[in-house]
C-alpha cells in the first residue's frame, strides 16, 4: 500500500486563478500516513480531525484513487454496495422572500424559472407515485420560503398521511426555517425527515444570505431533532468559501447528526448573484465526497445538485464515497436521465435499495 508523504499532501491541485479557495499548507500536526491508515483508525471509533478533514481536500490528485478506495472501505462497512434513491418534488417554485445568492428561486434572481404556489393534492400524490415507479425510498416535498405558511402547513399534514397509505416511501419535507411547534405538527402528520441545509460554515454563511442566518438554520436543526424527526442536511460546495468552510460544515452537521448528508456542487444558474462562478474541478468534488465520509462514516451521503456538471464521467467514482443519489431533476435544473443512474449502479456492481428502516 502506497505511502503518503505529508508534504505531497500540501499540493494542491485544483485551484485556479479566481479561486478564493484557501492555499495554506497542511499544518504538521498531520500525521496519517496513508488514507487507508486513516480508514482503518475511523472504522476503529476515530474521529476525522479538522485537520485531517483539510488534508483530504488538499490531498494531490494523483492520490485520489487511493484516497476514493479508503473512503469506500468505510462506506461498504456501513452501506456494502447499496444505493438510495430520493425523487425531488418542486411543490412551490420562486417567489421566495430570501435572497440566498445560489438560488435561482431567490428574491434577488433573475433566472426564467417556473413559478407557482402550492401544488394541489393530485399534483402531490402524481410525485408520489412518480417516486415508487422510480425506485425512490424517500419522497421529498419542497418548498421555496423562508418558512411554511399555515396553508402550505396543512397541506404537507394533509398529504403525508394519504401517500404513505398508498406508497412504501419516506417522507422528506423542506420547507424552510420551522419553530418547534411546527416540527411537532409535521412529525404527527407522520413526516420522517426534515431537510434544511446549512449550506456553508457559519463564517462564511453571511457571504450568501442576508435576510436569514446561520443560527437560524441550526435552530430549525433543533427544532427538527426536539420533535424526533431525523434531519437532512447538508450544503453547496463552490460559492466561494474556503476549504475550511468545506471542513466546518461537515464537522458541524457530525455535531448535529445528521442522519442525511446532500453534498451538492454549485450550478450556477444565470440570474443569480453567483452566475459565472465555477471554482470546481470533479477530482475536487471527489475529495469534498471523500472527506464528509470520513468525517460522518455512517451517515447517508447523497451526491446531489451538480453532479452531472462537475462530476461529469467521473460520477460513478463518487458512489465509492456517497451512497445516496437524487433520480430525476433538481428543483429548477435537469439531472441526467434516471434510465442512466440506474445503468451505472448496476455496471459498478452496486445495488439499489428501498430498504426502509
Ligand atoms: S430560502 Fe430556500 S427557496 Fe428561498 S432563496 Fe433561500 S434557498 Fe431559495
Amino acid at each position: 500500500m502506497e505511502t503518503i508523504i505529508i508534504s505531497r499532501l500540501t499540493q494542491r491541485t485544483f485551484i485556479d486563478d479566481i479561486s478564493p479557495m484557501a492555499t495554506t499548507d497542511i499544518p504538521s500536526s498531520v500525521n496519517t500516513s496513508s488514507w487507508h491508515e486513516l480508514a482503518e483508525s475511523v472504522l476503529n471509533g476515530h474521529q476525522v480531525t479538522k485537520e485531517e478533514a483539510e488534508a483530504i481536500l488538499r490531498s494531490h490528485d494523483d492520490e485520489l484513487l487511493d484516497l476514493m478506495a479508503a473512503a469506500f472501505k468505510i462506506r461498504k462497512k456501513h452501506f456494502g454496495k447499496t444505493v438510495q434513491l430520493y425523487f425531488l418534488m418542486n411543490a412551490k417554485s420562486g417567489l421566495c422572500p430570501e435572497d440566498c445568492s445560489y438560488c435561482s428561486q431567490s428574491k434577488v434572481s433573475d433566472a426564467e424559472i417556473p413559478k407557482y404556489n402550492i401544488l394541489s393534492r393530485a399534483n402531490l400524490m402524481e410525485g408520489a407515485k412518480i417516486a415508487a415507479e422510480k425506485n425512490a425510498k424517500t419522497y421529498c416535498i419542497v418548498i421555496s420560503a423562508r418558512g411554511p405558511s399555515e396553508r402550505e402547513m396543512k397541506a404537507v399534514e394533509t398529504i403525508v398521511p394519504e401517500i404513505k397509505a398508498e406508497h412504501d416511501l419516506k417522507i422528506c419535507a423542506c420547507l424552510g426555517l420551522l419553530d418547534d411547534e411546527q416540527a411537532a405538527r409535521l412529525k404527527a402528520a407522520g413526516v420522517d425527515r426534515v431537510n434544511h441545509n446549512l449550506n456553508t460554515s457559519e463564517s462564511h454563511y453571511g457571504e450568501i444570505c442576508s435576510t436569514h442566518t446561520y443560527k437560524d438554520r441550526m435552530d430549525t436543526l433543533h427544532s427538527v431533532r426536539n420533535a424526533g424527526m431525523e434531519i437532512c442536511s447538508g450544503g453547496i460546495i463552490g460559492m466561494g468559501e474556503q476549504d475550511s468552510d468545506v471542513v466546518d460544515m461537515a464537522l458541524s452537521l457530525r455535531e448535529v447528526q445528521a442522519e442525511s448528508i446532500p453534498l451538492n456542487f454549485l450550478n450556477a444558474i444565470d440570474g443569480t448573484p453567483l452566475e459565472g462562478i465555477d471554482t470546481l474541478t470533479p477530482q475536487y468534488c471527489l475529495k469534498a465526497l471523500a472527506m464528509y465520509r470520513f468525517v460522518n462514516p455512517d451517515k447517508e451521503l447523497r451526491i446531489a445538485g451538480g453532479r452531472e456538471i462537475h462530476l461529469g464521467s467521473l460520477q460513478a467514482l463518487g458512489l465509492y464515497a456517497a451512497n445516496s443519489l437524487f433520480v430525476g431533476d433538481y428543483l429548477t435544473t435537469q439531472g441526467q436521465a434516471p434510465e442512466e443512474d440506474y445503468r451505472m449502479i448496476e455496471e459498478l456492481g452496486f445495488e439499489v435499495t428501498r430498504n426502509i428502516d
